[in-house]
């Protein structure tokens, strides 16, 4: 294995989510996903939330000081030697900027950047099927991971599926162009570095998933 210290990048809808679950559970690493933090906020109802809640909702980006502060907590809480992968963050380059700071303040370098490509088409599609369990946080797909199948909480009964506010289609709309605008210009940046490996994620879930453990594992 050649290094547990990733970001996985991609557009919203690319699979990232499913991805990540199981590279984290394969390598035992540390998920850190801001947008899951940011919705935690928002559900407990802390400040931090109220400050996000409006802006998630209309797709666009939250202040990168908010953002990068939850990063930085959860960096230098991991254990020596911990592995984790980052997914949805950095979303621009001041936030890449950000980050290369910050693990350089930790002693920590990144092994690789997996960037999962995807067309337009699947993902407005792939979006707007998404549900996530309000229970037990679960992601499902209307049409390709229907909650029928799997759709019972541990210990709480069946799960109650809702959309969330920004995957309604004016906010897909406007987090394609952030990812557009903002966050492509990241891929050039780690293009630069020669960490970046660009996977297929149009294709079957687990032929993704096997080329993602690919691109990891290989020099
Ligand atoms: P995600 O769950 O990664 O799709 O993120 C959902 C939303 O959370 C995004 O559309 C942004 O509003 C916010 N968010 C997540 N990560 C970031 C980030 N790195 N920078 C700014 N906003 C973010």
């Amino acid at each position: 294995m050649s290094g547990n210290r990733l970001v996985i990048m991609g557009p919203p809808g690319a699979g990232k989510g499913t991805q990540a679950e199981f590279l984290c559970r394969d390598m035992n690493l540390k998920h850190l996903a801001p947008g899951d933090m940011l919705r935690k906020h928002i559900a407990e109802g802390t400040a931090l939330g109220a400050q996000a809640k409006d802006i998630m909702a209309r797709g666009e980006l939250v202040p990168d000081e908010l953002v990068v502060g939850l990063i930085r907590e959860e960096l230098s809480a991991l254990g020596a030697g911990e592995g984790f992968l980052l997914d949805g963050f950095p979303r621009n380059v001041t936030q890449a900027q950000a980050l290369d700071a910050l693990l350089a303040e930790l002693n920590l370098g990144l092994d690789k950047v997996l960037h999962l490509d995807t067309d337009l088409e699947l993902i407005v599609s792939r979006l707007s099927d998404r549900r996530t369990c309000v229970k037990c946080q679960r992601v499902f797909n209307l049409k390709t991971k229907p909650h029928a199948e799997d759709g019972v909480c541990a210990e709480k009964g069946p799960c109650e599926l809702t959309q969330r506010p920004d995957d309604v289609p004016e906010a897909v709309r406007s987090r394609l162009k952030v990812y557009e605008e903002k966050t492509a210009p990241v891929l050039a940046y780690y293009e630069k570095t020669g960490l970046l490996r660009t996977v297929d994620g149009a294709g079957d879930v687990m032929a993704t998933a096997a080329s993602l453990k690919e691109a990891v594992c290989e020099a």
